[in-house]
């Protein structure tokens, strides 16, 4: 599994940077459980966007006991993942919002993760969706985040935050979570490592099976391998692109 990336990996004689984050992380579930025990026997880095207002105690406890001990980043998602968009795609910083709504939603958040998380929080931002306006740029900024990670669509506004995009989900999201397969996300992985840049690719724990797990498994074996891939955390990547 993986042969063509591999090879394609080993062609350029050229260091590649990748990243993996996952989302959506509140609950002390399996799944979470599996996704850190994947990467932290590997000491590979992860990168996991928490949602403030639904994190719970005892996922925060998960979180700060594997943060001691493996390369984990943990960042700020939405306040609460909700959609506020009356019409049109979902978004929970979107058009209708207003930058004061957005600010006060982000501090929120902010200050419960500091306090559920203690000092393991980085600053970069995940909007829900992947969507976010200049709104939420600009209210990022003025409460200090260093770092926003959205999908490839083109920079928001940079001067006020760079970014970080995701390159490849390892989901098809119509109708639903369906997995994509291996030759699928080889082709999408090898496509996207041709851009400059590092390369992120995009996890979510709460609707990985099995085969999910040993598809991401595979594919961290295979980079974290090979000699001319490094894996990092979104900020790391970022700093040192
Ligand atoms: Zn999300």
């Amino acid at each position: 599994m993986f042969d063509r990336l591999r090879e394609h990996l080993s062609r350029e004689f050229a260091p590649h940077v990748f990243f993996f984050r996952d989302d959506d992380a509140d609950r002390d579930v399996p799944e979470l459980r599996r996704l850190l025990d994947l990467f932290g026997t590997r000491e590979a880095p992860l990168s996991l966007a928490v949602i403030p207002g639904t994190l719970t105690p005892e996922g925060a406890s998960l979180l700060r006991a594997a943060a001691s001990r493996m390369p984990l980043e943990l960042h700020q998602h939405g306040w609460m993942h909700l959609n506020h968009e009356p019409s049109g795609r979902k978004c929970e910083f979107g058009p209708s919002r207003e930058y004061t709504q957005q600010r006060d939603d982000i501090e929120q958040g902010a200050v419960r993760l500091k306090d559920l998380l203690n000092g393991f929080v980085s600053p970069v931002f995940t909007p829900p969706w992947n969507r976010c306006t200049a709104s939420t740029c600009r209210a990022l900024a003025d409460l200090g985040f260093a770092l926003l990670s959205r999908d490839r669509s083109p920079a928001i506004d940079p001067a006020a935050i760079p970014e970080i995009p995701i390159a490849v989900d390892i989901f098809h999201w119509k109708q639903g979570p369906r997995l994509k397969s291996a030759a699928e996300l080889e082709d999408e992985i090898i496509a996207a490592a041709n851009a400059t840049g590092p390369t992120g690719i995009l996890l979510h724990h709460k609707v990985m099976n099995g085969e999910a797990f040993e598809l991401s498994e595979q594919l961290v074996d295979v980079l974290r391998a090979h000699p001319f891939v490094r894996l990092d955390t979104c900020k790391g990547a970022h700093e040192t692109r």
